[in-house]
């Protein structure tokens, strides 16, 4: 349906149709290659994919570091093509934090407001506010050369946020921190999105940090934007093979359509095993498929399941156990099983083993 006005209130940035070439002529290389997104007010809206596919040039068109070759960027509904990057009411934070290092906390965080003209009294408290949101009240006064990887994500955090911007967007801020602050700071930065109501449009390649984070996620590849849904949409239903693939691990099985109806396929595998599996419009019977099963929706057994084969390799890891199986088909498949504290999961290398597919866990993509 087409958007109503009232809808459109909702939606705090659209890219409309985006094509971004660099170069010219038949050598011209399209970062963007006709990009529709809609990030709604107050959302915490991720742009995932690998290195190259395009994300940080249309964070960049949204800045207004860059014009679209086609196609127009929209807030609240008005192109802004006109509107150069310090009159938008955007702000970014870079990879680099790109700080002031002669300053302290406090100035750096006071940078912005200062230009902005505002009084000296409005500064004090908004600044105030800011150091407390990131907790960085007590190193006020320290010179930002003189503080931690993570103490520079926070302050440059507060100095982007102290304007009150309607957008932040940011550009894998977390990737210079290591793993244990950058989980820290995943959970600090959701709780900050949350505190402000700011719409965040965050930048990323790593899958794990774009699901725990985002209100939603678009999965990028090559300059398109492949599929946009919830972290659960995303990994539950995958609209392709390479959002699957990107997405957490996944099996991928061979199979031919047998039939379908109501949405569930009956599909016939390698092994000339059938199973069932779900599957979106537009598919025929005798059709070449994938058929997709993440390994935690999977098991292996000492006899049964509709898959079969030998052990390769049982990896233990704490909480769970990975068991690569490789089917009789010759195929590989993963599942991955809880861990009893009781006993091993039963199976060495060698040894023969089923897989049992948990029912509804099988997905149809095209091949
Ligand atoms: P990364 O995660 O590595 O930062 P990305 O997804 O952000 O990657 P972009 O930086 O948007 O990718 O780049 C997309 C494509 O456009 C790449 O092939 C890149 O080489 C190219 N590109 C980006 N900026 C320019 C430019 N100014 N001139 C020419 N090509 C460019």
């Amino acid at each position: 349906p087409e958007p109503t006005g009232a809808d459109d209130k909702r939606i705090a940035i659209e890219a409309r149709g985006i094509v971004k070439a660099f170069g010219q002529g038949p050598s011209a290389l399209r970062a963007l290659d006709n990009v529709s997104v809609s990030i709604r007010e107050n959302e915490f809206f991720t742009l995932l994919g690998p290195s190259g596919c395009g994300k940080t040039t249309l964070l960049r068109l949204i800045a207004g570091f860059e014009y679209p070759t086609e196609g127009a960027i929209l807030l609240h509904g008005d192109d802004i093509a006109g509107l150069p990057p310090f009159k938008r009411p955007i702000n970014t934070v870079f990879q680099s934090y790109a700080l002031f290092p002669h300053l302290t906390v406090w100035e750096n965080v006071a940078f912005g407001l200062q230009m902005l003209g505002k009084s000296k009294a409005d500064i004090e408290a908004r600044v105030a506010v800011m150091l407390k949101l990131v907790h960085m009240e007590e190193l006020a006064q320290r010179r930002t050369d003189q503080i931690s990887g993570g103490q520079a994500q926070r302050v440059a955090l507060a100095r982007a946020l102290a304007p009150s911007p309607k957008v932040l967007l940011l550009d894998e801020p977390l990737s210079a921190l290591d793993y244990k602050l950058r989980k820290e700071m995943q959970i600090e930065l959701k709780r900050m999105q949350n505190e402000t109501g700011i719409t965040f449009v965050f930048v990323t390649h790593d899958q794990e940090e774009a699901l725990t984070m985002s209100d939603r996620i678009a999965v990028m590849s090559r300059g398109k934007v492949l599929q946009v849904g919830s972290p659960w949409d995303i990994y539950d239903k995958p609209a392709d093979r390479f959002v699957a693939d990107f997405i957490g691990e996944t099996n991928f099985l061979k199979a031919s359509v047998v039939s379908i109806e109501n949405g569930v396929a009956r599909v016939m595998l390698a092994s000339g095993t059938e199973i069932v599996a779900t599957i979106a419009e537009g598919f025929q019977p005798r059709d070449s498929v994938t058929v997709v099963v993440r390994p935690e929706h999977a098991r292996a057994v000492q006899q049964g399941g509709q898959l079969s084969g030998s052990i390769e390799n049982v990896v233990y890891f704490g909480t769970d156990t990975h068991i690569h199986i490789k089917l009789d088909s010759g195929e590989l498949f993963t599942v991955r099983q809880q861990n009893s504290r009781t006993q091993s999961c039963g199976f060495k290398v060698g040894d023969r083993a089923g897989v049992e597919i948990a029912p509804d866990a099988a997905q149809v993509l095209r091949d």
